[in-house]
């Protein structure tokens, strides 16, 4: 059985305590976990299990393999306490929420333009576009529109649409619902005020990096 991911569950929560699964050198699976593991441009968490730092997060199928830093004695069956730096997820939850808001936007307002990369980091966010011309003349637009939806509150809805396979998205009623196994916030307020940056990144492709105010 995979690891439960309680992050879906209660993204909000900072520490658990689980079972080891598996180990395998300094390669451990855990029965449920909210430790999150890079996917869909989201970092990984940072932060420890059975207070030894996690060097690396990694989702394989519906497993999550966890990598320990330096030495450990762990066994198949030991409990252990999960806890995730919660600093730093909260900001990558907000960023990528901030993200889901400015790229559907610029779907809505810009007719469907192809996305071509997009990443959640702790400090911004960033989305590609095939764009031509010059990508922050949308800015006024959107920044106007996403920091209404923001300041509106409104609640954002995150559930399984096919749990079999782990398929998840979020829902905005009234105004979007959208696939995604990323963690998400309760409400758009807890995004804050965003700003948008343009970067070229070659002919015909344009770059939004997001940032948060604080
Ligand atoms: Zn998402």
């Amino acid at each position: 059985m995979p690891a439960e991911k309680v992050f879906w569950q209660d993204p909000y929560c900072t520490e658990l305590t689980a079972n080891i699964t598996s180990v395998e050198g300094d390669v451990i699976t855990l029965d449920r976990t909210i430790f999150y593991a890079v996917s869909g441009g989201q970092d990984s968490d940072a932060g420890t299990i059975g207070g030894c730092s996690v060097k690396e997060a990694r989702k394989d199928g519906a497993e999550i393999f966890y990598t320990l830093e330096g030495p450990h004695a762990f066994t198949a069956g030991d409990e252990v306490s999960v806890v995730i730096d919660w600093d730093r997820r909260y900001r990558l939850m907000r960023l990528h929420f901030a993200a889901e808001i400015v790229l559907e936007l610029v779907y809505r307002n810009f007719n469907n333009p192809a996305k071509i990369g997009a990443n959640i980091h702790q400090d911004k966010a960033r989305l590609d576009f095939v764009w031509d011309g010059n990508i922050s003349e949308a800015f006024v637009l959107i920044e106007q529109q996403a920091n209404k939806l923001i300041s509106d509150d409104h609640p954002i809805r995150s559930e399984f649409s096919d749990p079999d396979k782990e398929r998840r998205y979020w829902e905005i009623e009234g105004f979007a619902r959208v696939s995604c196994g990323g963690t998400h916030i309760r409400t758009t307020g807890e995004v804050g005020v965003i700003t948008l940056k343009r970067k070229n990144i070659g002919k015909g492709k344009e770059r939004i990096e997001i940032s948060l105010m604080e």
